[in-house]
């Protein structure tokens, strides 16, 4: 595995200057576009992880994970995909146009960014800071490890700058694809997206939802095998957002990708999958990391799409 695991290293490296950090949230700027890690962890338990696994990122969208799973665990899938659909876009996360012209104006996937709005909306709790440490508590669950918590500049940074998701929030109420207090649901989508985790992280949080809902380091049981398997169904079509179709050839694994620079992938029944680089194609995707996942695909026959 570590033999592997180097050489995916050394492929993923060596794109890394066809990406850029992403700057449309300021702190995001910051990051090191040189680094990339690789960490896997089988359904065993055996972590395995190489290249800068210190690094330490916000996981953006791969939060969406974890709010989508509770709200479908909370309130039933039903309820969840009458709110939003799950149907693959071939649009940008945060796209607006769409969400005009489709009748109802039901965001497309709960994996856009108008999609996690609504599924926030619609969560069984009162206000954005019990909303927020619901989605960390699970989050922190999926990774077995309880010491993980936001980067407060990066949510603030995000919270500061994000007209866009401010427009689509307003759009939605505006058409009736949403309610409730605008300011406060985004406060917790800035506060989950700013929650920071290592590669390490996230190869448990893959080996979870891998697990059909049983973490693989604490044995506990997080989420239920039919929750862990909707999820996977709409990561290997919606987790890449408008690069869904490629991952999907390339790598063709279940994954969840974040502007952070990071991406959780998920072999069912094998070992969850992750890498962490900040450096991004056009589509908010990581090119270190696709690169990386590819090689090691091929080379550990993971593929499952
Ligand atoms: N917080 C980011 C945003 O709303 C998440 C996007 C992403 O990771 O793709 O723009």
């Amino acid at each position: 595995m570590i033999t592997a695991m180097e050489e995916a290293l050394k492929k993923g490296k060596e794109v890394l200057h066809l990406g850029k950090v992403a700057t449309y949230i300021p702190e995001l700027g910051r990051a090191n576009p040189n680094a990339l890690a690789i960490a896997s962890c089988t359904l065993d338990g055996q972590i395995t992880q190489t290249g800068d696994v210190g690094t330490r990122a916000s996981i953006q969208s791969i939060s969406k994970i974890a709010s989508l799973a509770l709200a479908i665990s909370e309130l039933g899938e039903e309820e969840v995909f009458s709110k939003v659909g799950v149907d693959p876009t071939a649009d940008p996360f945060n796209s607006i146009m769409r969400l005009e012209m489709r009748k109802p104006h039901r965001p497309q996937n709960p994996l856009i960014n108008a999609g996690a709005i609504v599924v926030l909306s619609i969560l069984p709790y009162p206000d954005s800071t019990s909303r927020y440490l619901a989605v960390l508590d699970l989050v922190r669950k999926l990774c077995g490890n309880s010491e993980i918590v936001a980067n407060e500049k990066v949510y603030l940074s995000e919270k500061a700058t994000s007209d866009r998701n401010r427009s689509l929030a307003y759009f939605l109420r505006s058409v009736g694809a949403m309610d409730g207090d605008i300011e406060d649901i985004l406060d917790s989508y800035f506060h989950q997206c700013g929650i920071e985790c290592t590669v390490k992280d996230l190869a448990v949080m893959g080996a979870t939802l891998a697990n059909d809902g049983i973490n693989p380091i604490t044995q506990e049981k997080v989420l239920s095998p039919r929750v862990c398997r909707l999820i996977r169904a709409l990561m290997a079509t919606c987790g890449l957002y408008d690069g869904s179709g490629e991952f999907a050839v390339r790598v063709g694994i279940p994954a969840k990708s974040g502007v952070g620079g990071g991406i959780v992938a998920a072999v069912p029944g094998k070992l969850g999958l992750a890498t962490l680089g900040p450096a991004l194609d056009n589509k908010g995707n990581s090119v270190g990391g696709i690169e990386a996942m590819e090689y090691l695909s091929e080379k550990l026959k993971l593929r499952v799409l």
